[in-house]
């Protein structure tokens, strides 16, 4: 296992000096494309890949076609980034064979599951190496493995321990005002439907001093926003604590510390399981500002029967229970939410309850899925009760209750000043920006209407706002309009 920080120094100075044999090319610097799917775990994996490349040398390419090496960040919670993955990897085997030196891998959570690594080796053999989900301390072997064989083959580096330690590696981070940190991997829940505990291994808890320096340099390089990673950021510690180190920290410790750096301005986290948001946990968030007003909290579905056969170990009323402590330990927090329609053995009965469930809270925003059968997880063995066209009725109701209840929470914010960090140009238009709120709201704001002779808009201080205004800004914005998914408004001030 290359994940000391040893190891990885050495296959760092072997790629970088070309020593035993490494030759994947005389072009230097070699370039690098990363594609990622899937969740924020896995751009930060992503982000930390980059960073190992950078760090060896390599520098990013803009796209594929003049990339020397690409790597694939794979995930297989949902069938349709399978597909995507495939389709794309399909699509470079003639890229590949263009150029003696071009290598591509695949990491993430696919290569270390059986069904996709035999895929992966039968049907593409072109590929150069494969990795585990969130195993970037062994990406300089593989990299220098795949870069030093004579003869081709598949450095497949999966049988390695999915429980990696995290040690601190270089990142190089997407956004310069937001900073995604890991503070565990792995997952031990193994909720019926969930391959992520068999493509991520158990959980393991990182070094909450080492989580503590990263914060602090991302903050001193500019992030305003953190964002703490975890399958289950609620059971930070329980391994270590299981292992006899007593004393190790809770996650309520942990967010407690960040939340009081002075100049950071929002910490996220995500996600937290229900069964383990402790009092703890609520009353940090109720006490501190920094902390986002927001929480994810995954129903899943409102039925305690079906909550049994997916494991998830809480009820429906417990849910309630946190979200009433949630309510009033911090007033106004936004509640997001997981529900899946359809598992197996779904009756009209349960579906109801997740409807009643949905009518209490009032869910601020939902991530809502029609059940996909995982291969390899429990569930996917499990009789369908309901056919697909019921099942897809049942989606539509529920779509349409909680874009109805989306719609109201985003109307109460009409009319309101609200402080929003900027993420940059929104997309469709050059001249209306985007951001989120402290609660997790997209925001997409326009310049008011002050403009210089020359056409420009100007800030009270004279200064054209489009040249003051840009990723990372902060800034007040007044909500004009209420969307379904995203509110639009007028930029007011700095903040
Ligand atoms: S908590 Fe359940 S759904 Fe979440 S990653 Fe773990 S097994 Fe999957």
């Amino acid at each position: 296992m290359a994940t000391n920080k040893k190891d990885i120094e050495f296959y760092i100075d072997a790629i970088r000096s070309g020593a035993d044999g490494f030759q994947l090319t005389e072009k230097q610097p070699l370039s690098y494309f990363i594609r990622t799917f899937g969740c924020q775990q896995n751009d930060n994996d992503s982000e930390i890949a980059a960073g190992l490349l950078e760090f060896i040398g390599l520098k990013a390419a803009p796209c594929i076609e003049d990339a020397d090496i690409v790597i694939f960040n794979t995930c297989s919670v949902r069938e349709n980034a399978d597909r995507r993955f495939y389709g794309n990897l399909g699509n470079l085997k003639t890229w590949r064979s263009e150029e003696k030196h071009r290598r591509i891998g695949v990491m993430g959570c696919m290569p270390g599951l059986d069904t996709h690594n035999t895929m992966l080796k039968e049907s593409f053999p072109f590929i150069d190496f494969l990795l585990n989900a969130g195993d970037m301390g062994n990406l300089p072997r593989a990299l220098y493995e795949s870069g030093s064989q004579k003869k081709h083959s598949i450095v497949d580096l999966t049988d390695q321990a999915k429980e990696t330690g995290n040690p601190s590696l270089p990142v190089k981070r997407e956004s310069k005002h937001r900073a995604l940190i890991s503070i565990m991997s792995g997952c031990n829940n193994f909720c019926s439907y969930c391959i992520v505990p068999y493509a991520r291994g158990r959980e393991t808890s990182r070094d909450p001093l080492l989580i503590l320096a990263e914060a602090r340099a991302a903050v001193d390089n500019g992030a305003k926003e953190i964002m703490l990673l975890g399958q289950n950021v609620n059971s930070y510690g329980n391994d270590k604590r299981r292992q006899g180190e007593s004393d190790f920290p809770s996650f309520a410790w942990l967010m407690e510390e960040i939340a009081k750096f002075p100049d950071l301005s929002i910490l996220r986290y995500m996600t937290s399981h229900p069964k383990d948001l402790s009092d703890e946990l609520i009353e940090v968030i109720g006490k501190y500002e920094t902390i986002e007003s927001h929480v994810h909290l995954p129903l899943q579905s409102g039925s305690n029967r079906l909550l049994k056969q997916m494991n998830r170990r809480y009820t429906s009323e417990h849910y309630l229970e946190l979200v009433d402590k949630l309510r009033s330990a911090r007033p106004g927090i936004s509640i997001s939410t997981d529900i899946i329609v359809g598992f197996p053995g779904e009756t009209e009965e349960d579906f109801e309850d997740t409807l009643r469930i949905m009518e209490t809270v009032k869910f601020d925003r939902a991530f809502t899925f029609i059940y996909s059968p995982r291969s390899g997880t429990p569930a996917a063995g499990w009789e369908q009760s309901a056919s697909d066209a019921e099942i897809q009725e049942r989606f539509e109701r529920l779509l349409d209750l909680q874009n109805k209840h989306s719609l109201e929470s985003n109307e109460r914010c009409v009319g309101e000043n609200i402080y929003v960090l900027v993420s940059g140009l929104s997309k469709n238009d050059d001249k209306i920006f985007s951001g989120r709120s402290k609660d997790d709201r997209l925001v997409n704001f326009s310049l008011p209407d002050m403009t210089d002779s020359a056409g420009q808009d100007l800030t009270s201080r004279g200064e054209p706002l489009s040249s003051t205004i840009s990723d990372g800004s902060e800034v007040f914005v007044r909500i004009t309009k209420a969307k379904t998914h995203s509110l639009e408004g007028v930029f007011t001030g700095l903040a």
